[in-house]
């Protein structure tokens, strides 16, 4: 599969082909060197028009097909009409294209107007929230962990809560993606109340703003009164399970490890 892959994406020029690129969380640095490559090769970058913003000198020289946000499947069907078309298009997400980015939906768009496999595609990882997140707190991520977003803009909100219920039952510590907007300002108290049921108040709580972009903001709560963070759409929540602790500055996961 991975041979086939890279065979794809050596195809020769005039053959179309979409790079689906995580581009990290915001830093040059924290880009991967694959990322960057796939970005070079490209001559259309199509995404989100604050991630464009993003690539700076790397986006120059391109052709540019941005949208605003809720416009995700027109873009994604217009990257595939260009890849259609012969031209070479990268997608970009933030952090991982594939965790609540573009790769899902463009391998579905792919699948229904290209079932000859014509356009070479590829999906290239990115440094996801959660672990840029959990680096900057320390290593709250140690053990077992589940991943939730609660956006319910695509997701019934029974969906979500019955998931927060059941990771909590079953002690993962909880990545929070989409944690709170202007509009959705319920849904990240809900899902406290929920954890409540399973955990002590003083499990800590890590929350990360624009983790790895200038103007980071880190800060270490507990369960019981990190409502009063000011979380936005640019942070991550990351709350701990029976075992985390804050040491000194940082919030680790203990692994189990005899000390
Ligand atoms: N594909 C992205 C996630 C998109 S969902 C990834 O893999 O990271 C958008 C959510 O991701 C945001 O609401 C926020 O919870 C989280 N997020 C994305 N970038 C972030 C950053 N730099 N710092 C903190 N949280 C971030």
């Amino acid at each position: 599969m991975q041979e086939d892959s890279l065979k794809w994406s050596n195809r020769s020029p005039g053959q179309g082909h979409i790079s689906i690129v995580g581009l990290g969380p915001g830093g040059p640095q924290d880009m991967t060197p694959r990322a960057t490559e796939a970005l070079a090769q490209a001559k259309v970058v199509v995404g989100y028009r604050p991630y464009i913003a993003l690539l700076g000198e790397l986006a120059a020289s391109k052709e540019v097909v941005a949208t605003g946000m809720t416009a995700e499947v027109e873009r994604c069907q217009e990257a595939v009409r260009r890849a259609a078309q012969g031209q070479r298009v990268a997608v970009i997400s933030s952090g991982d294209a594939g965790i609540y980015g573009m790769a899902g939906l463009v391998l579905q768009i792919l699948h229904q107007e290209d079932r000859a496999g014509r356009i070479g595609v590829e999906v290239v990882p990115g440094v996801t929230a959660a672990t840029a997140a959990a680096a900057a707190l320390g290593a709250p991520l140690m053990h077992d962990f589940a991943v939730i977003s609660l956006s319910d803009r695509l997701t019934p909100w029974e969906t979500i809560a019955r998931r927060l219920n059941l990771a909590a039952q079953g002690d993962f510590v909880i990545v929070l993606y989409n944690p709170k907007s202007k509009t959705r300002t319920w849904q990240l108290s809900s899902a406290q109340e929920i954890i409540l049921q399973y955990r002590s108040p003083a499990t800590p709580v890590g929350v990360v703003r624009q983790a790895g972009r200038p103007g980071q903001q880190v800060w270490i709560s507990d369960l019981a009164s990190f409502l009063s963070l000011p979380v936005d759409m640019l942070s991550t929540v990351i709350i701990g399970n029976s075992q985390t602790q804050v040491l000194g500055k940082w919030m680790v996961t203990p692994r189990g490890y005899e000390l």
